[in-house]
């Protein structure tokens, strides 16, 4: 069972229920929308919730044969963690309990009745921009660990928490400059990009992958031009997975800057998105 980037067994991630009453899968832990467990898909609110370990039948009540959420915080929320609740309670809201059903565990993700991943993402998508392009049809099938894709779908939706992401979000920062190159203001655009330590990752993983060059900097078009016309479809996703990693690579070392005092090395970025992409 593959175990590197931080994910669980591709058995366990096949592993899912089929909520009723909410009385047996853990809200938080449990993999029940779609396939991905909603501590994966928002790590900052589960790092706040006062139900973690609790199945869905503990967080909220019946008023009669309606289901009400009541999902607890250990404190308030930051404006831009709002915005996460917001997509918390949107997919929240597709969800149907059935008081007198028992939750069935299943196996396999495309379970009739359940959230597919990409409907649930979809469903995100949609309510935050209005518009669902190709680009959120492409990432959906790649196959990659569920936080590595939760992370390249926030970079295309704007809701990484950059920091000048944060800034605009109200937040005080003592700083906005990318933490990378100390140089230039940190947005998506500029970290995964722009940023000179970036343009050393990308220009490892191109010639890697086959492709000479992608004149594009727009986060979107790059994603696509990770497609050459002389492979299989399979292939491509493949390119594709590379390129979901390197993004969560380069985030994941800005991370280990920002918060350990890490140092920059794309070398060593570029090839952790490469042991990641194994287990795609
Ligand atoms: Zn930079």
């Amino acid at each position: 069972m593959c175990k590197v980037g931080g994910g669980r067994g591709w058995f366990q991630e096949e592993l899912g229920w089929e909520v009723g009453r909410g009385d047996k899968a853990k809200f938080w832990e449990d993999v029940w929308i779609g396939s991905v467990d909603l501590k994966s898909l928002f790590p900052r609110l589960y790092s706040l919730s006062l139900n973690q370990g609790k199945s869905e039948g503990e967080m909220g009540v019946w008023v009669d044969t309606e289901w009400r959420w009541d999902l607890r915080w250990r404190r308030g929320r930051f404006v831009w963690e709002s915005s996460l609740e917001r997509d918390l309670n949107t997919l929240l809201s597709g969800v149907i309990l059935r008081k007198n059903v028992q939750d069935i565990q299943v196996w396999g993700k495309e379970v009739p009745g359940r959230f597919s991943v990409s409907s649930a993402y979809e469903c995100l998508s949609k309510h935050g921009r209005g518009n669902h392009d190709e680009v959120f049809k492409l990432l959906w099938k790649v196959k990659v660990f569920p936080n590595v894709l939760v992370t390249a779908w926030r970079v295309f939706m704007g809701r990484l928490p950059t920091r000048v992401s944060l800034s605009r979000r109200g937040m005080m920062l003592n700083s906005t400059v990318c933490p990378l190159c100390l140089l230039h203001e940190e947005t998506c655009q500029h970290l995964f990009m722009e940023c000179k330590y970036a343009q050393q990752v990308w220009s490892q993983c191109l010639p890697w992958v086959g492709i000479l060059f992608v004149q594009h900097h727009d986060l979107k078009l790059h994603f696509q031009s990770f497609h050459l016309f002389q492979v299989s479809n399979k292939q491509n996703k493949i390119w594709k997975g590379v390129w979901v990693n390197v993004i969560r690579s380069i985030w994941d070392q800005r991370n280990l800057i920002t918060f350990q005092q890490g140092v920059v090395n794309a070398e060593e970025v570029f090839q952790r998105a490469q042991l990641s992409l194994g287990c795609g």
